[in-house]
């Protein structure tokens, strides 16, 4: 009994966090039904998954961040790695995303994208370019890397934490972000996320 409990404790270590807006507020740009596969099976099930492989290991009791480096690049922990990666990357990627986003990002951040881009819409294609560059499953980012704004894209569960550079939005372009709604289209998917939905008060925010 007393055993048992522990291992229960320790499978619930990583929480899902709530999603930080109803699964309806994003449409018509990402449905509810995208929604409900995306946060309530994939994220859920990476989350699950992270849980069951760290349960009674020595990643058992470290925040989710620190399981990530601690198993970067390590092939005996790769599924570690993924699962965690793709725990932060979709809580990551939710914050990136609010109802009525798009427009302008505040004056802080966006003195940084002309610094760095020359314009918004410069800033702007980069990502959506990143995004569509990215050869199968993964993501793309706007990054500060020292005191510059980057865009960068990763596969798979790969984060640019580990290579030292700072998140500060994210656009997730596994199929199944898109495919319900833009099947193929994964381009209008990417463009009408970033003129309606991206969240560049949070981007803001992430520059620290
Ligand atoms: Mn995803």
């Amino acid at each position: 009994m007393m055993s048992n409990n522990k291992i229960e404790s320790a499978a619930s270590h990583v929480a899902l966090p709530a999603l930080p807006y109803a699964d309806n507020a994003l449409t018509p740009v990402i449905s509810a039904n995208t929604i409900g596969f995306h946060y309530g099976k994939h994220h859920k099930g990476y989350v699950d998954n992270l849980n069951k492989l760290v349960a009674g290991t020595e990643f058992a009791d470290l925040p989710l961040e620190k399981i990530i480096t601690e198993t970067a690049g390590k092939a005996d922990k790769t599924a570690i790695f993924n699962n965690a990666a793709q725990t932060w990357n979709h809580t990551f990627y939710w914050r990136s995303l609010r109802p009525k986003g798009g427009s302008e990002p505040p004056a802080v951040l966006k003195q940084k994208i002309e610094a760095s881009f020359g314009t918004l819409d410069a800033c702007k294609k980069e990502l959506a370019t990143a995004a569509m560059a990215q050869f199968g499953s993964g993501w793309a980012w706007l990054v500060l890397d020292g005191n510059k704004l980057k865009v960068v894209k990763t596969a798979n569960a790969e984060v640019p934490m580990t290579t030292g550079m700072k998140p500060l939005l994210t656009i997730d372009v596994w199929e199944h972000a898109y495919y319900l709604d833009y099947q193929n289209r994964r381009a209008d998917y990417v463009n009408a996320v970033l003129d309606k939905l991206i969240h560049w008060d949070f981007a803001a925010e992430n520059l620290g």
